[in-house]
């Protein structure tokens, strides 16, 4: 398993971004700590730069990391702008980086991309202190924007989804075995009742559809409930343990569910 090191941006005297309803520090906190549980859940070690709301300098973040020898380090912040900027991106650094950083910033935007509602600004580079002087993979994640009325309430009332998709990311890439006993507050999965009429019908044909079905499968624990469905439907039991694992990506699912077809969803 990896050592996980996630950076909760600004604390203390620094606020970071301030929107009309909250601050850049508190918000990203709570992502972070969320974070920190779900990712040990899957048997990551994680480590935070900060678990309170302090200030930590920025070269002080990326020498914790480097020092502990962390193999990933994930920064995250709120974006901020005038009132009408909107949407979700990601940085790594703008000077040479491993291939395993450009993937694991794949993995990351990917999993939280057009899954939390707003347009997806992209994946960038930048020359950001903590992602020049960490030494491993590091990514820095601009959820939404504090600045814009309907972003800043993604950022106070979707922190669980933030940082589930978050760490869905990381663990599609990184990897870790869900151990779900570890989880606290994880939802637990509607059990589908042999009895109850599943939403899950089959025939699959436009692209339309396709995009329904990616959406759909936009949780984990929608993911669950279809890989569930289709396992009832005599889909090889493979495909849950592989999702349970966590080995099982969007696209692996989408593609079961194409093999299925999908005509009706909720
Ligand atoms: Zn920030």
């Amino acid at each position: 398993m990896s050592k996980i090191f996630i950076d909760p941006g600004h604390g203390g005297h620094d606020p970071g971004a301030v929107g009309n309803r909250s601050r850049e520090k508190d918000n990203v906190l709570k992502v972070a700590l969320r974070l920190k549980t779900i990712l040990e859940g899957y048997g990551h070690e994680v480590r935070l730069s900060r678990s309170t709301d302090v200030f930590i300098p920025l070269g002080e973040r990326a020498r914790l990391a480097n020092a502990w020898g962390a193999d990933y380090y994930f920064s995250l912040h709120d974006n901020s702008a005038t009132a009408t900027a909107t949407g979700f991106e990601t940085f790594v650094y703008n000077g040479s980086v491993s291939a395993a950083t450009t993937k694991i910033q794949n993995a990351v935007h990917s999993s939280i991309a057009n899954q939390i509602g707003i347009r997806d600004r992209g994946k960038k580079r930048a020359n950001f202190a903590v992602l020049r002087l960490t030494h491993m993979p590091a990514v820095l994640v601009e959820y939404a924007f504090i600045s814009n009325y309907s972003d800043e309430t993604i950022l106070i009332d979707e922190v669980e989804k933030l940082a589930l998709l978050t760490a869905q990311g990381i663990v599609n890439y990184a990897g870790g075995k869900k151990d779900v006993a570890a989880v606290p507050n994880k939802p637990t999965p509607k059990p589908v009742a042999k009895t109850e009429k599943l939403t899950i019908e089959l025939e699959f044909t436009s692209g339309t559809l396709r995009k329904v079905v990616e959406t759909f499968l936009g949780s984990k624990l929608q993911q669950e409930i279809a890989v569930n469905a289709a396992s009832e439907r005599g889909y090889s039991s493979s495909w849950v343990n592989k999702q349970t694992d966590g080995a099982a990506a969007n696209g692996d699912l989408v593609a079961l569910m194409i093999g299925a077809g999908v005509k009706e969803f909720k």
